[in-house]
Parts: C-alpha cells; structure tokens; sequence
C-alpha cells in the first residue's frame, strides 16, 4: 500500500529505523518502507529491515559515500518514493541533515518527510534501567567531522554542569583513544562513584552486552567498547540499584515513598 502518495508521483522518505530489531521499528517507518518503489542505504541497516524487503529496488551504499546517496535517492525521487534508511533516530547523526542540505543546494523540488525512530540512547537506557530521567547530553566522539577540541568543550560543559552524558561514536577502527580521552576529561570533574551504563548491540537479535560500572572502573571495560556502543555517563545523583542505573527525577524531594 502507498503511504499516502499516488503511484506517479515521487517523494522522499528519510527513515529512522530504530536500534535494529523488528519490534522497535515504528508503524510509520514499516508503512513507508513497505510502500517504497526504492530503498537506500548502507548494508547493515538494510539487513536490519531484511524482511519489510519484497519487490522494492535496493541500494546498497557504503559507509563513508554519504554525499553520494543523498544525491542519488533525491534523483530518484523525483518519479518514485525514495525511502532513504538511516540507524535509529534520522536526526541523531543521522541521515536527516545531509538530505535536506544537500535537497537545498539542488534545483530538484521534491517532497521529504523525516520519519523518526528510537534513538540508541532510548535503546541503551531501556537496558540499563532508568539512567537518563533528568536532563542530559548527547556527546559523539567521532571526529570525522566535528573537531576533538570542539567535542572536549563540549565534554566539559556537560560534565560541570552535572547532565548525564550520553555518549555516541566512542571508538572507530581508526580512533582507539578518543573514548579513554573521553574519560578523563570527565573525571576531572565528576566523582569516580557515579555509575556508567557500557551497551552494546542494544535491542539487537545478535550481540548484546550490557555493563553496568563506575566512572572510576569504566576503563576496565575499554576493550569491549567499539563502534556498536553507547555509554551512558550518570549525574552526581545516579545510584547503582539491583544492576540497573537510577538518575531520580526529584519525586523524593516532595513525596514519601
Ligand atoms: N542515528 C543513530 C546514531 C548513529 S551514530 C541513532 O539515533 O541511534 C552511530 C552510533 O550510535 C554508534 O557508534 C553507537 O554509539 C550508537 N548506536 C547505534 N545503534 C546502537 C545499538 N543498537 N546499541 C548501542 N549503540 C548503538
């Protein structure tokens, strides 16, 4: 079924296909998926959606030919619906910005629609409890585009103003250190109690682990953090309960329980 667009006309889907099982895609991104006459994206996030695939073109891209894509599945948009796949939320370093750039700078009109999904914080923090329930900030390590100077600013901002850190892109084939870096940045002003939640593969059929430690202790886990984890940093009010990780929300303050 075509997800409220005639055959003719073409649009262009950038869908957020969740951490990577069936059961946390949303009704809309399967609806679109499914409605689609081409899907793009690279090859682990098509084989997330292996089964939505029927008689729909797929392009496979790879890692690092982002700018390509995005160019490619607006061309094709112009006649057919496009659905552009992008891991978890299409906004959190997701495909989302580089298709609207990159639509702007084109003389192409065509119709986009962003389609969320559940982002890799939401995956890992469901795993580890309830570690992120007051406010927090999302930090990748990656320095492919963004400078490491301007991501230890924004380390520090984070940590001194007590948010818990999410932590996203902690380690590439490429850049083994940024995560230890990482560490010490926010130990210069966070207490080495406060727990860590380490997740990976969250709420994938294959491969997940879930570490819960200390922020003194982190760096005894450094080697099973890679490119498929997210580590979630808590606050100064974070405690361990029962292996799970509780930022409270304040209730305690103004109600007995
Ligand atoms: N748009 C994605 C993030 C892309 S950046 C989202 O919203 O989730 C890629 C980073 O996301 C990875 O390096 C890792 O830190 C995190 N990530 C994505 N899926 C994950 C999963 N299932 N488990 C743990 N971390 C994940």
């Amino acid at each position: 079924m075509s997800p409220s667009q005639s055959q003719s006309s073409g649009k262009l889907y950038v869908v957020g296909i969740g951490p990577g099982s069936p059961q946390h895609l949303t009704l809309r991104a399967v609806e679109v998926l499914e409605g689609a006459h081409v899907i793009i994206g690279n090859g682990t996030y098509l084989d997330q959606i292996e089964h939505l695939i029927t008689d729909q073109q797929v392009i496979r891209s790879g890692m690092g030919k982002e700018v390509d894509r995005a160019r490619k599945a607006i061309e094709l948009a112009r006649d057919r619906r496009v659905a552009m796949v992008s891991g978890g939320d299409s906004n959190v370093y997701g495909m989302a910005g580089l298709m609207l750039e990159v639509a702007q700078h084109t003389d192409l009109d065509v119709e986009i629609e962003i389609v969320p999904g559940v982002t890799a914080l939401s995956a890992v923090a469901s795993l580890l409890g309830a570690p992120v329930v007051s406010d927090f900030a999302i930090i990748s390590l990656s320095d492919l585009l963004t400078p490491w100077d301007v991501i230890e600013k924004r380390l520090e901002a984070a940590t001194t103003s007590d948010m818990v850190i999410g932590i996203y892109n902690p380690k590439s084939r490429q850049r083994n250190t940024n995560f230890s870096r990482a560490v010490d940045i926010i130990r210069r002003n966070r207490a080495d109690t406060v727990p860590v939640g380490i997740v990976k593969n969250a709420l994938r059929p294959k491969g997940e682990t879930v570490i819960v430690t200390t922020l003194g202790k982190v760096l005894d886990h450094d080697e099973e953090v890679d490119m498929s984890t997210t580590v979630i940093v808590g606050n100064s009010e974070s405690r361990i309960w029962d292996s799970k990780i509780i930022t409270p929300r304040g209730y305690h303050k103004k109600y007995e329980y």
